[in-house]
């Protein structure tokens, strides 16, 4: 049996949902007269994200098309989006029609705000905005930017579902939400997406092309009344979820807190050690943020060139450490200059230089401590073999926006504070 390192076990309630459904042979959302599973992880997770209403969908690509269709574009309106994003995202609002206009990425991977502004122009017509691998981008600045002009913000939550920003939760801060269900997120239905938002004639648009064709959207009684408006007048897309998966979906969501608190200690136990080496830096949450990562992500100082990385990323491997370098790896979906689909970008400089210098490393929610120490200790000792010493020492003090230096890392584990020290700082 293969199982995906990374995927805890799917709960056991969803195996006997499952088999009743498939001796029922009742898997479409709308057969139901109600109560479906799809419509019951709808309630639930509007529920457990405070938001009036959420629509399941086959993937969050489909969620953040489906945003912009909502939000009535379409007519290649251009759409800023981070340059460091998932290619499904420019990909999804290329689908809408749209044209996605590509944002420089600063070293703690969230969007540079100086780059955000410039682009923000006239002809912006919303932002999509990918907290890329859980990192938060400065919300406060963008909302801001974005309210006095009037834009829109679809967030792409997909990897920020159990996140807060001042105590609320990552992608109720937008006009829209998304969130995927594909295996390597924090739910994994094998696919699946969310749309989350509070309008509700955005959200019965969204319903309707999702492809909740003739009467069906009766079965969202929560905004029947928007409805009779689009009726008949909205292309229908095809794009919605099965009871299959939101069964699946369902039985995980009452492990959404345990998984995101995990994912944290696990994140800063290990940025902890790595930070304490004087060989690494770690992004750190920003102060608004409480982060929910399955992943860590570290510049390795001195592996500045296309030699240090691949040796590195090989020595890794040899340990047992499967290392990516976004940059680096061959075809990576999240290196910009891949998207050959969109025209060529220009500029982004910085992104480029970032994505060569970043190291990404998957942390399974159910990782242990000595798991996470055979991690930590390998990443070290590969990083002492490769990095000539003398760069390893000269970024010492310059760092910004990256966990403590070596001093303040080491006081941090004379305290005794381990994971939970470093959510805070
Ligand atoms: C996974 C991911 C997506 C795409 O999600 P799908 O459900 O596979 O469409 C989009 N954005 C980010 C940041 C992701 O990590």
């Amino acid at each position: 049996m293969k199982t995906i390192p990374h995927a805890e076990p799917v709960p056991s309630e969803a195996a006997t949902e499952v088999l009743a459904m498939l001796q029922s042979g009742d898997l479409f959302r709308y057969t139901a007269d109600a109560d479906s599973p799809v419509t019951r992880l709808e309630k639930e997770f509007a529920r457990i994200m405070d938001v009036p209403f959420a629509l399941a969908v086959n993937s969050c690509s489909s969620a953040i098309f489906l945003s912009l269709k909502a939000l009535g574009l379409g007519s290649g309106e251009s759409v800023l989006v981070p340059a460091f994003t998932f290619a499904a995202v420019p990909s999804s609002i290329v689908h809408a029609g749209c044209k996605p206009v590509l944002v420089d990425t600063g070293s703690d991977l969230r969007l540079d705000m100086d780059d955000f502004r410039r682009k923000l122009t006239s002809g912006i017509r919303a932002v999509v905005l990918s907290h890329m691998r859980g990192h938060t981008s400065d919300m406060d600045a963008i909302m801001e930017a974005c309210q006095d002009r009037d834009v829109p913000i679809v967030e792409d939550a997909a990897h920020s579902l159990g996140t807060t920003w001042s105590g609320r939760k990552v992608g109720t801060l937008g006009r829209v939400g998304c969130f995927s269900f594909q295996s390597y997120k924090l739910i994994n239905a094998g696919e699946g997406g969310m749309l989350i938002a509070s309008d509700p004639d955005l959200v019965a648009r969204a319903i309707i092309m999702s492809g909740a064709y003739e009467h069906n959207w009766e079965k969202h009684a929560i905004v029947n009344a928007r409805f009779v408006e689009w009726q008949n007048k909205l292309p229908l897309f095809g794009l919605r979820m099965s009871n299959l998966g939101a069964a699946v979906a369902l039985s995980q969501l009452p492990d959404v807190p345990r998984r995101a608190r995990n994912g944290r200690e696990n994140h800063d136990y290990l940025a902890t050690k790595l930070t304490a080496s004087g060989l690494f830096q770690v992004p750190k949450p920003l102060p608004q943020e409480v982060r929910a990562p399955d992943s860590i992500q570290f510049l390795l100082n001195g592996l500045d060139n296309a030699e240090d990385a691949a040796v590195f990323q090989q020595l890794a491997e040899k340990k047992g450490v499967n290392v990516q370098i976004f940059g680096h790896s061959r075809d990576n979906a999240r290196a910009f200059w891949n998207w050959k689909f969109l025209e060529e970008q220009k500029g982004l400089s910085q992104t480029r230089e970032v994505l060569m210098r970043t190291c990404d490393v998957r942390l399974p929610v159910h990782l242990q401590k000595a798991e996470l120490d055979r991690i930590g200790g390998a990443l070290v000792e590969v990083a002492q073999a490769v990095v000539p010493a003398k760069r390893s020492m000269c970024w010492q003090g310059s760092a910004n926006g990256v966990y403590g230096d070596r001093v303040e890392a080491m006081n941090d584990s004379t305290t005794g504070q381990q994971s939970s020290g470093l959510a805070g700082l």
